[in-house]
């Protein structure tokens, strides 16, 4: 029995990992040859997007338009 619990765990969380992030709209807002930043809006909520050569990064919009961030 505990091995089922388990098995179901483990297929509920795998599941879960491979839902793709779903991207419902873009905006460029800065772009120089060497990088690129974005807001990006995911499941409601905005991100800055930053791209270089080097590297890239992915935070939290400040002033997210999400209204579960307002009083
Ligand atoms: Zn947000």
């Amino acid at each position: 029995m505990k091995k089922i619990i388990t098995l179901t765990f483990v297929i509920v969380f795998l599941y879960r990992c491979e839902k793709p992030v779903k991207i419902s709209d873009r905006k460029t807002i800065s772009k120089t040859a060497e990088s690129t930043t974005s807001i990006l809006k995911i499941e409601g909520c905005e991100y800055v997007f930053y791209t270089s050569t080097s590297g890239a990064a992915l935070t939290h919009k400040g002033n997210c338009s999400n209204n579960t961030h307002k009083p």
